[in-house]
This record gives C-alpha cells, sequence and structure tokens, in this order.
C-alpha cells in the first residue's frame, strides 16, 4: 500500500493544504507535519498546520519559524472552506482531532492519511503509510526518496531525525530495522546532530516534571503474577508540583523496566475523566486491550480516553482485563 504516486500527483496539482494532527501531539506527529510543510513550501504552495492542542513546551523548539497554529473555533471558522487538500498525520481515527472532528468530517476537499497505525478509519480518500513504518517521520522519509519530489535538506532531516528518535523509543522499540539505522544515518549526513538533538527532546524538561516523576513511580503497584505494573496521577499531583499534562509523556515505559512485567498501564485523571496508556512487551496486542475502553493505538503503545469515571472506578477492571493478555514464556 504505498499510493506514493497519487500523492505526489495531487500535491503537485492542488494548491492549499492543510495539515493537522492528534490530540496532545508528540514529537513524531510535530516532526512530520513540520517536515510536510517545508515539502509543501519547497513546492510554493500555500499550507497551514493547525493543530487541537497546543506544542508541548519541550517540542516548542522543533517549530523555529512558530508556523503551528492552535485550533481556534473564531480565528479558523473558515479554514476548511479555505483548503483544497488536509492531511492528518500519526493518526488514523478522526476522532482524535477532537474539535476539528466534525469539520474534516463533512469537508469536500481531499482528504489524505499519512499514519503508521493499525486499521485506518474508512474515511480519507486516500491513505499512506501502515503499521510497517516506525514513525510517520520515516513514510515522509520514504516518500521523498521514491518520488524525488522534493530535495532532503537539513529543514526536513532534523524532523525526520526527531520523529524517528522518539517514535522509535530511542532506536529499540520492535520496529527499529537496520534500514531505520541507514535512515538515521543519511539524516546525521546532512548535517543533524545526535548529541543536540538528544538533549534537546529529553534533556531540557522543567524541574516539576522530574518531581511529578518520582511521585508517579512510588504510585507503582503490581498485579499478583508480578506481569502486569501500574501507576496513577491525579490532578493534584499535577497542580502540586506544578507540572502540565506534556510532562507526563514517557512516564508510562517505567513500568516496563521491572524485571518480569510484560504490561504497563498508566491511569491518568483528567479535567473530566481519565487518559489510560497501555504498553507491552513482545507479542502481548495492547491495542486490543485498548479498545475494550474504546481506544486504540499499536501492539505495544496504546491508550484510551474515558469521560465521566474515576480512576478509583476503572481501575480493578482495566487490570483484570489485562490479564487475559498476558501469554505464557
Ligand atoms: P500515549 O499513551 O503515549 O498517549 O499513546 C500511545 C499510543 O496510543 C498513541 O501513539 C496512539 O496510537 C494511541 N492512543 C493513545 N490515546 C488514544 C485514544 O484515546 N484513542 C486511540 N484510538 N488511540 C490512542
Ligand atoms: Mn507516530
Amino acid at each position: 500500500m504505498k499510493n506514493y504516486s497519487n500523492l505526489k500527483e495531487i500535491l503537485l496539482s492542488k494548491n492549499s493544504f492543510l495539515l493537522t494532527t492528534h490530540v496532545n501531539p508528540d514529537a513524531d506527529a510535530i516532526g512530520s507535519e513540520l517536515a510536510f510543510y517545508q515539502i509543501l513550501k519547497k513546492l510554493g504552495k500555500t499550507v497551514r498546520i493547525v493543530n487541537h492542542s497546543a506544542t508541548p513546551y519541550n517540542l516548542e523548539f522543533m517549530d523555529e519559524d512558530k508556523v503551528v497554529e492552535k485550533f481556534d473555533e473564531q480565528i479558523h471558522k473558515t479554514l476548511f472552506d479555505e483548503t483544497e487538500v488536509c492531511i492528518i498525520l500519526d493518526l488514523n481515527n478522526a476522532s482524535r482531532i477532537v474539535k476539528m472532528e466534525s469539520s474534516l468530517r463533512s469537508f469536500r476537499g481531499i482528504k489524505i492519511c499519512i499514519d503508521h497505525h493499525q486499521d485506518p478509519e474508512p474515511v480519507f480518500d486516500l491513505i499512506i503509510g501502515g503499521s510497517d513504518y516506525c514513525a510517520t517521520g520515516e513514510i515522509i522519509y520514504s516518500f521523498i526518496k521514491e518520488t524525488n519530489l522534493v530535495e532532503l535538506d537539513y529543514k526536513i532531516a532534523i524532523q525526520l531525525y526527531i520523529a524517528i528518535l522518539t517514535d522509535t523509543g530511542s532506536f529499540r522499540f520492535e520496529r527499529t530495522t537496520s534500514a531505520v539505522h541507514h535512515i538515521a544515518a543519511e539524516l546525521l549526513n546532512l548535517g543533524v546532530n545526535p548529541t543536540k538533538v538528544y538533549d534537546q527532546v529529553y534533556d531540557q524538561f522543567n524541574f516539576s516534571r522530574i518531581k511529578l516523576l518520582g511521585e508517579t513511580l512510588s504510585s507503582i503497584e503490581l498485579d499478583e503474577s508480578k506481569q502486569i505494573a501500574y501507576m496513577i496521577i491525579t490532578k493534584n499531583m499535577l497542580l502540586k508540583n506544578g507540572a502540565t499534562e506534556a510532562d507526563v509523556d514517557g512516564f508510562v515505559n517505567y513500568c516496563l523496566s521491572i524485571q518480569g512485567v510484560k504490561i504497563g498501564i498508566l491511569f491518568f485523571e483528567l479535567k473530566d475523566g481519565l487518559k489510560i496508556s497501555f504498553r507491552s512487551k513482545g507479542d502481548i496486542t495492547v491495542n486490543k486491550l485498548a479498545s475494550e475502553f474504546g481506544g486504540g493505538g499499536h501492539i505495544n503503545a496504546s491508550g484510551a480516553r474515558l469521560h465521566s469515571i474515576t480512576i478509583d472506578e476503572i481501575k480493578e477492571k482495566v487490570v483484570t482485563a489485562s490479564k487475559k493478555y498476558i501469554t505464557g514464556e
């Protein structure tokens, strides 16, 4: 499923483009948008990036020219009407663009999805990518290389490198192949400095994040099999430490660093309801587990958002449901 020539044709023949990504964007989401922005600018197109959520503070450095806008119903009233093509990146389910969902569904222009999740929703005119890719950034790299549509330069390379670095968990998750390392090598040859990038992405957090991490780690519990670890973050913990939602990114992975643990779960209390993050090792399909609670994602990393329910009310149910997915060795 490549469809690159169809995408190329659309990029060449249309003039106005809107790029967007999922709620609480991560570095693959932002990097993919900014790389695609560069491609379209090189082609002389009109392009805007408008997202439901603001860019997390630690990723603002990626948007040097400050081109990413946060969706505002008043300011962006005519946004979709002024656009011929809407491209959503790093998600395949329209509900994940939240406030922009209804406009996308009724959008009469061309709807394109560039993504690496499984089972895309049948709402798009064109779907590019697939779950073999380690990051949406890798799909964009592959598109540029196969079509030669634009020159791969430093401005694109830095975004793609950050996308791939973060979505492979710094080159350690399952889809980290030799091909992915070759791509990374090429991006370094274009001037990306891995030491500097790592520092910007992972070592420039607020002190409040580290304080919150300490408290979150103290909340970890194991189920009786010691194969499921779960942690909790309440609104109060966030408030007390002066932390924000963006600070929580990556915490759930600590669950999997405990010997014998195969599923990690984070229960994160939101203003209304909660968010659950699931992580797993090997062939444990936490995307299916997340879908039991209305969510989805990748085999080893998934999530769900629940409204009008508390952590206490759902915790046992989620841990019990998780047990079905633990496979013997
Ligand atoms: P995280 O736990 O880092 O927020 O999300 C991990 C992965 O789970 C994301 O990359 C995304 O694929 C998926 N995911 C997270 N939250 C949701 C959700 O509410 N709905 C769906 N369908 N997928 C989600
Ligand atoms: Mn991604």
